[in-house]
């Protein structure tokens, strides 16, 4: 059996927010990824605070998940005050995968 990497910096339950919480690659086993709808935005951050690996990224105007962490558990959608999270399977994006 292989060993597990262990990455220092990402042993709390809380990082600072500009690391990764976890640092595994989603590669290509995610099934559902979350889309944000702007219209609803609030840019309260929950979304953040509550994203397990820590990949929703501030873009100081919009938080916007980072597809190669994000394993699309949905905690954002569900915590997400203005229902502005929608969690989409991830076969609509396939044209942009083959891009
Ligand atoms: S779906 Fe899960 S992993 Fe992806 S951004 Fe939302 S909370 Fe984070
Ligand atoms: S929780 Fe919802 S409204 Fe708040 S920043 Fe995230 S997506 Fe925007």
């Amino acid at each position: 059996m292989g060993r597990i990497k262990i990455h220092t910096k990402c042993e709390g339950a809380w990082s600072n927010a500009k690391d990764l919480l976890l640092c595994l690659n989603t590669k290509t086993w995610r099934t559902e990824r979350p889309v944000i709808n702007e219209e609803k935005f609030s840019y309260c951050g929950l979304c953040a605070l509550y994203c397990p690996p820590q990949c929703m990224i501030d873009m100081k105007n919009l938080f916007l998940p980072n597809l190669e962490f994000c394993k699309g558990c949905g905690i954002c959608a569900k915590e997400c005050p203005q229902q502005a999270i929608s969690i989409l399977p991830e076969g609509g994006f396939q044209d942009e995968k083959e891009e």
